[in-house]
């Protein structure tokens, strides 16, 4: 059915779909049979599980949406594809994204824009959120069972959001980031993409080992160390019927809210108050220069990443005139003007101007005491200490006059999907950086953040039709398995 709804619609999700044939068909009866004897090999065996382009796999090409990436086959799987696979599940093809995860509309893609799923009143084409648009297309319209994204500053939840579909990005560093292609080190996680949250919990307690080919990636020692630290007695009682404290970040409240997210965000307060949790206003005051410093810091890292396609060592070369006899520098050039689009050209650039000696101390300097100003907005309101914070670093915090939070609520973006139209890749690229402005908290502080659809009645676009709008729960580092059951209560 999956393999039908790939080939039914034009959605563009998938830059490699599965063959019509093939050996993948063979797994899944295999492990229909198991799943019939009672002995499936995990929840997921049999399933069909896509990957974003940007996670390598050694059967199907690894694009990742980019010119100069176009004929890359990977000699290997990353990490989180050969879980998948030893899980029994079946890789359903790779899905189509903003080149190198720069985006967040899914429209900087080589291969064309993504579709959403939904359309505005007039039958016109919205946005399908990104960069993992392709993944949250694909778990949308059920081309597969669950999906695989990136998330480095919003790119899973906010496709989620505009999609309706539930897309959680795990702590940082929880899973493998072996075999995915950096964008920018620091704030990469790999995230899942489900239409509950309980596949995205399927997929995920797959997934969440250590991987000892990922330097960043957390030992099992430290795992433990860090559910030992969150359970204090009380918040062990957190998981089961002990009322939660929410949080609600009134910095979040701002005016370019459309009424539609305004509401979705006090249905859910309301909800969770009905079912005996207590709501408390929170204040994350550096919220407001976050987007600034996520824009100067993702592009940072990745000029440094992407400085390995040079047509030479990594990546197409480009042909022409120019390559042939001439200099070195033309090559290179050719190849990274050619191979690249005009959003990751812009990056680059950004990139490379603020790690330059002139703008360092004023803007990536800068920027990383916003990160940790981020941070420390965070610590200040959650009950959970931060389990790595060392007692020398971290701030001194009042708990007696503080919210101590469980969990934070708040939308997961400020507006519905906009039109295709207005978003494709020739219009103002700050647009679409004001679209993170409520994912990009979570990813600077390394937190787990899932964003799951609520369905409001009020539309301001099409009168006739419920809007569905992502609501976001943000908790402290670790406290995954907390967030997903919060996110569950909402959806
Ligand atoms: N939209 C953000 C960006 O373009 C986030 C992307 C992501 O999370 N990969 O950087």
């Amino acid at each position: 059915r999956c393999l039908a709804n790939q080939h039914a619609h034009t959605l563009n999700a998938f830059i490699t779909p599965l063959p019509r044939a093939g050996q993948w068909l063979d797994r899944v009866k295999e492990a229909d049979q198991r799943r019939e004897q009672g002995n499936p090999k995990s929840a997921v065996d049999g399933r069909l599980i896509s990957i974003k382009d940007n996670i390598c796999t050694r059967d199907l090409p690894t694009t990742c949406a980019s010119g100069i990436l176009d004929k890359f086959t990977s000699p290997f799987n990353a990490t989180v594809v050969d879980q998948l696979e030893a899980a029994g599940a079946v890789i359903a093809g790779k899905t189509n994204l903003d080149e190198f995860g720069m985006g967040s509309h899914s429209v900087h893609s080589r291969f064309g824009a993504v579709k959403n799923l939904r359309r505005d009143a007039d039958g016109r084409d919205l946005s399908a959120g990104g960069s993992s648009g392709g993944s949250a297309v694909a778990v949308a319209a059920d081309q597969c069972y669950a999906a695989l994204g990136t998330d480095t500053g919003g790119s899973v939840r906010l496709p989620a959001a505009y999609t309706g579909t539930v897309g959680f990005k795990p702590s940082y560093g929880l899973l493998s980031r072996w075999g995915v292609v950096a964008y920018a080190n620091s704030l990469d996680t790999v995230g899942i993409l489900g239409k509950k949250t309980s596949s995205v919990r399927d997929v995920f307690s797959i997934l969440n080992k250590h991987d000892s080919r990922d330097p960043t990636n957390i030992t099992s020692s430290s795992r433990s160390r860090i559910l030992s630290r969150l359970q204090t007695p009380r918040l062990a009682s957190r998981l089961t019927s002990t009322p939660l404290r929410i949080g609600v970040p009134l910095e979040y409240n701002i005016s370019e809210l459309t009424p539609s997210v305004r509401q979705a965000w006090l249905l859910s307060l309301a909800h969770l108050q009905e079912q005996g949790h207590t709501i408390h206003p929170v204040s994350l005051p550096a919220t407001k220069h976050a987007l600034s410093a996520y824009y100067v810091l993702a592009p940072a890292e990745a000029s440094s990443n992407l400085a390995k396609y040079d047509g030479v060592r990594y990546g197409t070369r480009s042909d022409g005139p120019d390559s042939d006899g001439q200099p070195d520098g033309y090559l290179y050039a050719n190849t990274r003007g050619n191979g690249f689009g005009a959003e990751v050209q812009r990056r680059i650039l950004l990139g490379t101007f603020s790690l330059s000696a002139d703008a360092m101390d004023n803007y990536f300097i800068q920027a990383q005491r916003v990160r940790r100003l981020v941070q420390q907005d965070f610590n200040a309101v959650f009950a959970a200490a931060h389990p790595f914070a060392a007692a020398s670093d971290a701030v001194e915090i009042d708990r007696s006059t503080t919210a101590n939070v469980d969990v934070i609520v708040c939308p997961t973006a400020p507006s519905p999907p906009p039109r295709l139209s207005d978003v494709s890749a020739g219009s103002s690229p700050l647009d679409a950086y004001v679209n993170d402005v409520f994912t990009v908290p979570a990813s600077l502080a390394g937190l787990p953040a899932i964003s799951v659809p609520v369905t409001v009645a009020e539309s301001e676009r099409n009168p006739d039709a419920d809007e569905v709008a992502g609501i976001q729960v943000i908790g402290q580092y670790g406290d995954d398995e907390l967030v997903m059951n919060v996110g569950e209560l909402l959806e």
